[in-house]
C-alpha cells in the first residue's frame, strides 16, 4: 500500500461516505499497518487511493479508526497547531485550529461513538477530516 504524495489529484477529491458493506470489506488492517510502517500520527483513506470517508488515528500508540467522522461541536477557542503531513514530506505549517471538538463517528463494527478531542488531537481530527474534503495544509497557511 503507497501512500500518494501531493499534487496527486486523488487527494483534492471530495471522499464519500461508507455504506455498510463497505465497513465490512475495506482492509483496515492493510492500512493500520501502512501508518504503522510510516511512523505518521495519522492517515486518511485519500491518502491510499481510497476516496471515502475514514481516518486511523494514533492516540498514545492505540490505533482509532473513525469512519463517517462528523464534528458536532467545535470550539470557539484556537490554537496554533504545528502540522506536518505524510503526503506533502518535509513540508511543515502552522495552522490556525479549534482547541476542543467532538467528533461522532462509527467504528469497524458500525457502533456509533462520540469522543472528545483537545489540543494536539483535536487539531490532527481537523487534519484529517480536511483530507476527506480534499483539503490540504498547503490551503490552511
Ligand atoms: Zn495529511
Amino acid at each position: 500500500m503507497k501512500i500518494l504524495k501531493f499534487p496527486n489529484d486523488k487527494l483534492r477529491i471530495k471522499s464519500d461516505s461508507l455504506n455498510y458493506k463497505e465497513i465490512r470489506n475495506i482492509k483496515f488492517k492493510k492500512i493500520k499497518n501502512c501508518l504503522l510502517k510510516s511512523k505518521g500520527l495519522a492517515i486518511s483513506a485519500p491518502q491510499v487511493g481510497i476516496n471515502k470517508r475514514f481516518f486511523i488515528m494514533d492516540i498514545n500508540s492505540n490505533l482509532l479508526l473513525c469512519i463517517n467522522p462528523v464534528i458536532i461541536f467545535k470550539s470557539s477557542i484556537r490554537f496554533i497547531s504545528k502540522e506536518g503531513c505524510l503526503s506533502i514530506p518535509n513540508y511543515f505549517s502552522y495552522i490556525n485550529r479549534s482547541k476542543y471538538l467532538l467528533l461522532g463517528f462509527f467504528d469497524s463494527k458500525g457502533n456509533y461513538l462520540e469522543l472528545f478531542f483537545k489540543n494536539y488531537f483535536s487539531s490532527c481530527v481537523q487534519h484529517e477530516i480536511d483530507h476527506l474534503n480534499g483539503i490540504l495544509i498547503l490551503d490552511r497557511t
